[in-house]
Parts: structure tokens; C-alpha cells; sequence
């Protein structure tokens, strides 16, 4: 029996990729191990989404050499393997694999052509895929990933995604809520779908609005997340919808990017700084209790002193729980290549934003969360926490970490903690109902 290692980089689409690949190879009669040491197939799933994500992939592939033996594939799967396509096995000669997101079906027989000593490079775009058939080798024990959408119409001007994954395309809603359902057997209680702009979801007859309405009545889902979402999706019906139904979450990830109009438009977001505000306070008159993270680019081209104020006043006033900061990575093939060389900021005073956004995020959240010290909620624990012994990490339903104490038995159980402390970021808590799980949903 042959062992395959898949290593996972960027997005979580490319984890539930990973999941798709694995189960697909285990099928094939392949054993699954966790690490690079002994494996016959060294599977790399790859981001390409920014300039230091490809670069830390090539650095990894000149390190993974040291566990290869003669015989081993090499294989490079995921988005940089669609961008660059046969150009990896031109400049990296123990790479014998180059497998796009639409190929994997074909892995299990890419996988013999190389093993007789063939070079492949897959990389065509399939509109029907979506792997129904495969049984996905989950690799989180607490939640589940289910992908509804591949792909993305949208074209933001700095954004690798449409070029890599090809265009907008959903799975039916049967095909979903028949995995749910498979998900709550195996005994997991929260979903979370995915999707690049998840929520413009269609199957041509349902939208997503739908969907979270028949996921959310899956007996047994007791949490039902999703990511990411675009702010021009956010319909009336999709907003009714996550306010009707139990299991969704009172937390929503949505991408602000820039809070300036002028930079929106140079990204080609398609929303104005105002239709974002609007969107958020729609959403959080029709949610109570709503907590939003987001992302945001510093020092996109033609990014003003003033449209940067105009980012941190957003910050401000809007209030996110939590965001992702990203300096501007310029890919080739976008269309922010096409902007004049005089619009690109300088280095260094994109460091000066970031660093000012980043102390301004984490002063917000930080008196936020001071505020809700003393407050009782239910947590899920999800594993153990990186630091100190007998300690979990735990996630309440709006999407605060929570560490508690406790040992590996509580792992995948709900509790109600009492939040004690916190760093600024995440939150210590102690057990109000000692190791009493909650009733799951039915
Ligand atoms: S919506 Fe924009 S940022 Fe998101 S995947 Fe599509 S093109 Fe990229």
C-alpha cells in the first residue's frame, strides 16, 4: 500500500480540497500518513493569492527533497499549480505532478503515470465538477467543511482567484444537505460551507437563502457558519434567512477590503463605502448580538493619505470584532498590473498604514472584549490549546476563542463558560456547568 502526504497551504477551499484529494487516494487503495517521512506521494496543496504564499511553497519544496527517496512523487496541486501549470515542472525536476483545482479526479491516474516515471501537468478547468462522488477524509474532528460553490464571477482587479479556479458554479442543494446529513451521522454538529463569494450561491433554482434554511433544518446542526461572503450578495432574503434560522451563527466574516469609495472602485468591489455601512446595519438591525470580522488591503494602488483615514474611520465606526490585514501583493496576470507604476505606494509607507490599522484594530477589540467579561455563553471545544497543560480551545457561537480547562474528552462537546479574562484577542473562561454537555439540536 503506497502512503500519500498531502501538506495544506492558504484558503480553508483548499483544506476541503485537501479532505476531497485524500479521500479520492484512500479509495484508490492509498494509506494516509501524517507527515513527509516514508511517504511514496508528497502531495503539495498550494495558495497563490499573494507573492510570499508562492515563495514559501518553492522554499518548502527544496526542503521536502530531504525526505524523498528515489522512487517518491512530488506533486504540486491547488492554485499556484493552476497559475503556473507546466512552468513547475520546467523549474523543479523532482516535481513530477502539477494538478489544478478542476483535476483531481484524475490524481488517482496521474499518480500510476508517474510512478512509471511520466511527467503531468492538469490543468484544465471543468465546469460540472464538483467531485459529488468523493467521500472527503476530514481532517477536523469538531466541524465540517462542506464546499457549495467553486470558483468566482466577480474580477477584483488584485485578485488571482478567477484565473486560478475559473468561473461561479454551485453544487445543487440536494447534493449539500444529503452531505449535511452525512457530516451529523459521522457525529459532527457544525457546518460551514464555502464558496468564494459563498452567498451569490445558485443552483438555478435555489438561492442561498435557501440553502441556509435546509441546511439550517438538517436535524443535528446545531451551528451553521459560511465563508466568505461578498457584500453585494447580502439580499433580504439571505439577511431573513439567517435571522430565522437557530442554527446560524450571530457572526459573519465580511470583507470590507478598503473603507474608501475611490479605492473600492479602483478594486473593482463593485459597493461604495456607504452601501458597506448599509449592508452592515441591515444586517445587524435584523441579527442581534451580530459580531463581524473582516479583511482589508493596505496600499492598494492609488491608495491616498486621505482614502487611508478613510479606512481607519471605517474601522472605527463600524467596530469589527477582528480583522485579516494585507499589504498589497501585486500577481501577475491581474489586472492591478495594468495600473500606472506612479499609482504603486511605497514600501514604506504602507508599513506605516498597516502598523497603524493593526494598533487600531487591536485597541477596538481589545475594550470591545473588556466589555463582555463576566458574560455567560455556550462554547464548542474544538482542540486542545497551543499553551499550557489541561487547557482547550473553545468557540462560542459569535466566533470568540475561549480557552478553558479541561482535558482531551471535552474535545468536540458544548459547555456554557463564563468569560473571565482577556488578552485583547481571545478570552479565558471557566465552566459554569462542570463537563455537562449540552443537548444537541434535533
Ligand atoms: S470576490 Fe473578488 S476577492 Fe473574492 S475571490 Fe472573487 S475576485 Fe477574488
Amino acid at each position: 500500500m503506497l502512503k500519500v502526504y498531502i501538506e495544506t497551504y492558504g484558503c480553508q477551499m483548499n483544506v476541503s480540497d485537501s479532505e476531497l484529494m485524500l479521500g479520492k487516494l484512500i479509495a484508490a487503495g492509498y494509506e494516509s500518513i501524517a507527515g513527509p517521512e516514508g511517504a511514496d506521494v508528497i502531495l503539495v496543496n498550494t495558495c497563490a493569492i499573494r507573492e510570499n504564499a508562492e515563495q514559501r511553497v518553492i522554499g518548502r519544496l527544496g526542503e521536502l527533497r530531504r525526505f524523498m527517496h528515489r522512487d517518491t512523487i512530488l506533486g504540486v496541486t491547488g492554485c499556484m499549480a493552476q497559475r503556473l501549470g507546466p512552468r513547475l515542472l520546467e523549474t523543479d525536476s523532482r516535481v513530477s505532478l502539477v494538478v489544478g483545482p478542476d483535476a483531481y479526479r484524475s490524481l488517482p491516474h496521474l499518480l500510476e503515470g508517474a510512478i512509471k516515471g511520466e511527467r503531468f501537468s492538469a490543468t484544465d478547468f471543468d465546469l460540472e465538477e464538483h467531485y459529488e462522488d468523493f467521500q472527503a477524509k476530514r481532517f477536523d474532528g469538531v466541524k465540517a467543511w462542506i464546499p457549495v460553490q467553486r470558483g468566482c464571477d466577480y474580477r477584483c482587479t488584485y485578485c488571482i482567484v478567477p484565473y486560478t479556479r475559473g468561473p461561479e458554479r454551485s453544487r445543487k442543494l440536494e447534493d449539500v444537505v444529503r452531505e449535511t446529513r452525512e457530516v451529523v451521522e459521522q457525529g459532527l454538529s457544525e457546518i460551514v460551507l464555502l464558496g468564494q463569494t459563498v452567498n451569490s450561491y445558485t443552483d438555478g433554482t435555489h438561492d442561498f437563502a435557501d440553502l441556509l434554511r435546509a441546511v439550517g433544518a438538517v436535524p443535528g446542526v446545531k451551528r451553521l457558519r459560511y465563508t466568505s461572503p461578498h457584500p453585494n450578495d447580502f439580499s433580504d432574503r439571505v439577511i431573513a434567512a439567517m435571522a430565522d434560522t437557530a442554527a446560524v451563527c450571530e457572526h459573519v466574516h465580511l470583507p470590507m477590503q478598503s473603507g474608501s469609495s475611490r479605492t473600492l472602485k479602483r478594486m473593482l468591489r463593485r459597493y461604495s463605502r456607504e452601501d458597506y455601512f448599509n449592508c452592515v446595519a441591515r444586517m445587524r438591525a435584523a441579527i442581534p448580538g451580530l459580531t463581524i470580522t473582516t479583511d482589508i488591503i493596505v496600499g492598494f494602488p492609488g491608495e491616498t493619505d486621505d482614502d487611508f483615514e478613510e479606512t481607519m474611520t471605517a474601522v472605527r465606526d463600524i467596530g469589527f470584532d477582528d480583522a485579516f490585514l494585507f499589504k498589497f501583493s501585486m500577481r501577475e496576470g491581474t489586472p492591478a498590473t495594468r495600473f500606472p507604476a506612479e499609482l504603486l505606494v511605497p514600501d514604506d509607507v504602507v508599513t506605516l498604514r498597516f502598523d497603524r490599522l493593526h494598533a487600531a484594530m487591536r485597541s477596538g477589540a481589545r475594550q470591545r472584549n473588556m466589555r463582555r467579561l463576566g458574560e455567560r455563553m455556550e462554547v464548542l471545544v474544538e482542540k486542545e490549546a497551543r499553551k499550557g497543560d489541561d487547557m482547550l480551545q473553545a468557540r462560542s457561537r459569535d466566533y470568540k476563542t475561549v480557552i478553558v480547562p479541561g482535558d482531551a474528552s471535552m474535545i468536540g462537546k458544548y459547555f456554557t463558560v463564563e468569560l473571565t479574562g482577556t488578552t485583547g484577542s481571545t478570552f479565558t473562561g471557566a465552566l459554569v456547568h462542570e463537563r455537562r454537555a449540552l443537548p444537541v439540536a434535533s
